[in-house]
């Protein structure tokens, strides 16, 4: 996502630009499309980018550990530090902050590792495929967003229960008259 910045880096501080992102950009081990629009905004240092992004990646749901597609906003704000000057192209000193993103000596300004990591940041801990997750069976495994499987409900549903004792009841009436003739 390179965006040549050199007529903005000649501009006055605080003019501004609107740059529109529809991009795909590898995020963690696979590639997601990033859309969304960013502010380039000339600061005194360099040009500030800011703005909402919208992108998804495809993690494991912690509950029932299937494979979704997790929608991801990512709010980015980050100065971009020119590492020549746009008129001399004399070298500049750079800012003492570690990792601080800079312009290339042709006045690129590249968001993709910043939106990489926004996007790293923005993935929950223990990501949901949907809020109600069902989870998985802890006797069989079933995945109960597809339906019940044969185990549990038998054993604590009360409808279940109602049955099986009818069942036994007229399984005793049947022996008691065997047991009369
Ligand atoms: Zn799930
Ligand atoms: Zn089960």
């Amino acid at each position: 996502m390179r965006i040549n910045v050199s007529q903005q880096l000649k501009a006055s501080i605080g003019s501004t630009r609107k740059y529109e992102v529809s991009e795909i950009v590898n995020v963690a081990n696979g590639k997601s499309m990033v859309q969304g629009e960013v502010g380039l905004i000339r600061t005194d240092r360099g040009i500030l980018a800011k703005g909402t992004l919208h992108t998804g990646v495809e993690v494991t749901c912690s509950r029932c550990l299937s494979l979704f597609s997790c929608p991801l906003t990512l709010n980015i704000e980050e100065e971009y530090f020119p590492i020549a000057d746009v008129v001399s192209s004399a070298s500049l000193p750079l800012p003492e902050e570690p990792g601080c993103f800079t312009i290339d000596e042709h006045h690129v300004l590249d968001l993709t590792e910043a939106i990489r990591q926004y996007a790293l940041l923005a993935i929950p801990m223990k990501p949901l495929c949907c809020e109600d997750c069902a989870g998985l069976c802890p006797s069989c495994g079933h995945n109960l967003n597809q339906g019940p499987c044969d185990c549990s409900p038998r054993e604590t549903e009360p409808r279940w229960s109602e049955l099986n004792k009818l069942a036994l009841a007229s399984d005793a009436v049947v022996s008691e008259q065997k047991g009369t003739e």
